[in-house]
């Protein structure tokens, strides 16, 4: 009955074209053209997916909020819900509505000056990237492999591009946020009317509110600043390869020490002989051999003015030559004398190093039953190498054991890498990927290390660990969700925060 009256009021607010009473239409396209809401790789527990409502402006959103909480109805955010390998469009809870906010997809301004962005939720990577290009801005967006995701769920997510701005979420500069109750509230400098460094000054006057946005369900974000680089006079990519398994240990250490001495300034992405073949067979089978005869590859890049560019490749030679069987190879891209490079004017890198979007990595998927699924298992550590060879070894075991395939895709940061196993698998094997992901958390909880982010199936059983100080975290996320969202209605079960009433909704839900 509730939940009629809510359809019925969502109609009236955002048109009945924009209802979707059955979920499996009106989503933006995802794989093999499906319009379909949910998990294109669902895994064991379905995270059903309840009807999407798709507002188009914030008063929408707001009123949408105020119905939500009279009639007690829960609705699961999303921007563009691309989230794929973490759960798509799906929701922890089932048959919670979806909101989806494709439809608010302004670029509200573009600051070529400054560097920076705002934009709507709706806003792809692909779109921001396009009127930059159209408007011949001399800028350089951060973009991840696949670019149909939205600048602003991929950020609030905590998502890695492979410029100099890569970790999004620190180059994200003021949010406009509809809060649980319906008021809308403005963060930074926002607090100010016609603020004129809202998205230049990430700072405030008191708390900073922004980062309780971040992987929560504490607000519906209707718009953030983002900064970007300036186009470089010059850009110089760079492979690094090592012939054994163990040479990846000092080859991490080289990268992380350039990356913290501001030489390099973004993150290299690191991958063993398994991702490239994988990556390089959907291209050309003889570039895959030729691939496999290096145990591991690093690609990185140098952005920055022409007559730098000699001597900070210099330097990062200097450095591989104390990493055993390093073999570095560049290439340099100039601009013309008095002109900046144009991204789409570089040939495209494995990764959008050169910051231009596509989909291509997305084409080895498909949500078929015959298809290729993938689930992402990405715990954080330390930068040295190191630890991450120690944990590589365990988690590649752990890996094999459950009949599966370890895919290495680590980013690798100054302070920490983001160590992602891409587990690629068919639809049969999908039942492992429970076993495998757990013994993988149980590893990774020995070894002291956590997630940066997670599918849904796993949100609950990867909050449990936040064990310090008799969980001190769960209970000041529960008090705050109590407080600020008493009825529960945003994104219950997001990140494993649940109001303190909430016991049957997550009933089972952190089991196997
Ligand atoms: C082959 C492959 C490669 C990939 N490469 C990358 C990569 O390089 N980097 C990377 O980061 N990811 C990568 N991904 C993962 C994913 O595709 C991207 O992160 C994608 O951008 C996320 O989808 P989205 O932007 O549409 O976010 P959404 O699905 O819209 O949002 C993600 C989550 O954020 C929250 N959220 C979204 N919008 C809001 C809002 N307005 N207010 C409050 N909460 C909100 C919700 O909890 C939502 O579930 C890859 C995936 C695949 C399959």
């Amino acid at each position: 009955m509730q939940l009629e009256e809510f359809l019925t009021a969502a109609e009236a607010i955002v048109g009945a074209n924009n209802v979707s009473r059955d979920p499996t239409t009106g989503a933006p396209e995802g794989l093999d053209g499906s319009r379909s809401y949910g998990d294109p790789f669902p895994l064991s527990r379905p995270h059903k997916p309840g009807p999407a409502i798709r507002p188009e402006t914030v008063d929408q959103v707001r009123d949408l909020v105020h119905c939500a909480n009279k009639l007690k109805v829960p609705m699961w955010t999303v921007s563009r819900g691309k989230n794929l390998g973490y759960g798509g469009s799906a929701p922890v809870l089932d048959d919670s509505i979806i909101l989806d906010l494709h439809r608010m997809n302004k670029i509200i301004e573009i600051n070529e000056e400054y560097a920076y962005a705002i934009v709507e939720p709706g806003v792809t990577f692909i779109d921001l990237y396009e009127e930059i290009k159209r408007r011949k801005l001399n800028l350089w967006l951060s973009v991840p492999a696949i670019g149909w995701g939205s600048v602003v769920g991929n950020t609030l997510e905590r998502g890695i591009g492979y410029t100099p701005e890569a970790a999004h979420y620190k180059y994200q500069c003021g949010m406009e946020v509809v809060l649980p109750d319906g008021d809308l509230l403005r963060t930074g400098m926002g607090v100010v009317e016609d603020s004129k460094v809202w998205p230049l000054y990430s700072g405030g006057f008191g708390p900073g509110l922004d980062g309780i946005f971040f992987q929560s369900n504490y607000g519906i974000v209707t718009k953030i600043g983002i900064h970007m680089s300036p186009a470089p006079e010059a850009y110089t990519r760079i492979i690094v390869e090592v012939p054994e398994e163990p040479d990846f240990a000092p080859l991490v250490g080289a990268m992380t020490d350039l990356m913290r001495r501001r030489i390099v300034a973004n993150p290299p992405q690191l991958f063993d002989r398994m991702t490239l073949i994988i990556g390089a067979a959907r291209m050309d089978p003889e570039v895959a051999k030729a691939l496999g005869e290096y145990a591991w590859r690093a690609g990185f890049a140098l952005y920055g003015p022409p007559e730098a560019q000699a001597g900070l490749l210099n330097t990062v030679k200097r450095r591989f030559e104390q990493v055993k069987g390093a073999k570095l190879t560049s290439e340099t891209f100039n601009a013309a004398p008095g002109e900046y490079l144009r991204s789409e004017n570089i040939t495209p890198d494995f990764l959008p190093q050169n910051g231009v979007p596509g989909i291509d990595h997305a084409l080895a998927f498909s949500s078929k039953e015959d298809g290729l699924w993938h689930n992402c298992y990405s715990p954080v550590l330390p930068p040295s190498g190191r630890e991450l060879y120690e944990w590589y070894v365990r988690a590649k075991k752990i890996t094999a054991d459950h009949d599966l395939n370890f895919v290495a895709d680590f980013h690798v940061f100054d302070r920490y890498v983001i160590s992602i196993n891409l587990i690629m698998f068919h639809p049969p094997a999908k039942a492992r990927l429970y076993d495998v992901q757990y013994a993988l958390m149980d590893d990774s909880k020995k070894l002291g290390y956590l997630e940066y982010r997670t599918h849904i199936s796993f949100m609950e059983a990867t909050a449990v660990n936040q064990t310090f100080n008799n969980n001190a975290f769960g209970r000041f996320t529960t008090m705050l969700k109590d407080t600020i969202d008493p009825n529960g209605i945003l994104s219950p079960g997001k990140q494993g925060i649940w109001n303190s009433t909430a016991k049957s909704e997550r009933l089972g839900l952190g089991e196997k």
